[in-house]
């Protein structure tokens, strides 16, 4: 089967085979990493090894800290404006789309949010235009920004002229699947369950002078400070989670890091793309120079024909490929663990498809 869920989404084969085999005997010790101490030395040497291994993986600079926390990518709508800004403060924010509307919904909690970059059309296409640098007030606490939306499917890859303002990306939906330059950002997070491994766990990754600054209120498990001074273990953290994300960015250090991946993405997508456009039978909303290499929405443009389309590709082991009850149709996700042939299989599908009904 291969599964296009946008999240929580296929782990590379090999990974789940690898924690199948050592879920109930980790390494010879008798017991599963679910049940040994989170300070313990195994379990530490773990925790030590995938932070290592992300580093590696993303070129984390030496003033970063990368902290393993839970509460998934939405914990961080709330946790980024109470480590970095007051109430008073004002945050910036782009929206390109559902999620980091959904952002701008949390901060207006704990600070002034001003959006000052929406999705617009252009030639009646889904696109996401950059700030002009005026616009951007060099005060605000941060600018927040998702350069994948899930969603809708729009991405872009500038990255706004913030100044001295931080750069805040919620990289829940792309993170590890092209290199990207760290040291431009303040700060990273990113939900785990589409590239990284099971949901519930997050990673942060946050340049150093931002940690310290949190505000009276934040709850303690929240505190990037008391996060990054305890080796993300104020409390007990989700150790299962953090082991089998430790094998995936094994696995992608085994296909050649995040370069290598980056170009197999981008034949992926391409793969995809080219068959929505080759004909008017698919069709997609969003404008090519932001259409994003994880999420593929698109619609058959007659929409009565959809669930037969939904019903007959899981026939065919094509799963999970329903749209996003906001924006209706397919999406195909296509993170680092979908393979091309997977993308193929579905490229062919369509063509069938369309063969049979166009
Ligand atoms: N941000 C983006 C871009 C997402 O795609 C998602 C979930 O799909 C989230 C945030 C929320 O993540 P979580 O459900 O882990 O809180």
């Amino acid at each position: 089967v291969f599964n296009f869920s946008a999240g929580p989404a296929m782990l590379p084969p090999a990974v789940l085979h690898q924690a199948q085999q050592e879920l109930v005997n980790w390494q010879g010790s008798g017991s599963s990493v679910m049940e040994v101490s989170h300070r313990g030395e195994e379990f530490m040497a773990i925790a030590a090894q995938a932070e290592a291994d992300l580093r590696q993986l993303m070129h984390v600079p030496d003033n970063y800290h990368v902290l393993f926390t839970h509460g998934g990518g939405r914990a961080h709508f709330a946790a980024v404006p109470m480590n970095l800004s007051t109430p008073d403060d004002t945050s910036l924010h782009l929206v390109s789309g559902s999620w980091s509307k959904g952002a701008v919904a949390e901060a207006s909690k704990f600070n002034q949010p001003k959006v000052i970059g929406e999705l617009t059309q252009k030639e009646g296409l889904d696109f996401m235009q950059q700030p002009a640098a005026d616009e951007i007030d060099q005060n605000a606490a941060y600018l927040h920004f998702c350069p994948n939306e899930t969603v809708d499917g729009v991405a872009f890859d500038w990255l706004p002229d913030s100044g001295k303002v931080p750069l805040v990306a919620d990289m829940s939906s792309c993170i590890l699947s092209k290199p990207i330059d760290v040291s431009r950002y303040g700060v990273i997070y990113a939900g785990a369950q589409k590239n990284i491994g099971p949901s519930g766990l997050s990673v942060v990754i946050v340049r150093d002078d931002l940690v310290g600054h949190a505000q009276k209120y934040t709850p303690s498990i929240f505190d990037y400070k008391e996060l990054a001074t305890t080796g993300s273990m104020y409390n007990t953290p989700p150790t299962f989670s953090w082991y089998l994300a430790g094998l995936v960015f094994k696995w992608l250090l085994s296909q050649g890091g995040v370069e290598a991946i980056a170009k197999l993405n981008q034949a992926k997508a391409a793969c995809l793309y080219n068959a929505i456009d080759r004909s008017d039978f698919y069709r997609s909303r969003v404008h090519p120079e932001c259409r994003s290499i994880m999420n593929v929405p698109f619609q058959l443009a007659d929409p009565a024909l959809d669930a037969l389309f939904l019903a007959q590709a899981a026939d065919k082991g094509l799963v999970a490929l329903k749209g996003h009850r906001f924006v209706g149709g397919m999406r195909a996700s296509i993170y680092n663990a979908m393979s091309l042939e997977g993308v193929q299989s579905l490229v062919e599908f369509m063509a069938d498809f369309e063969r049979r009904q166009g």
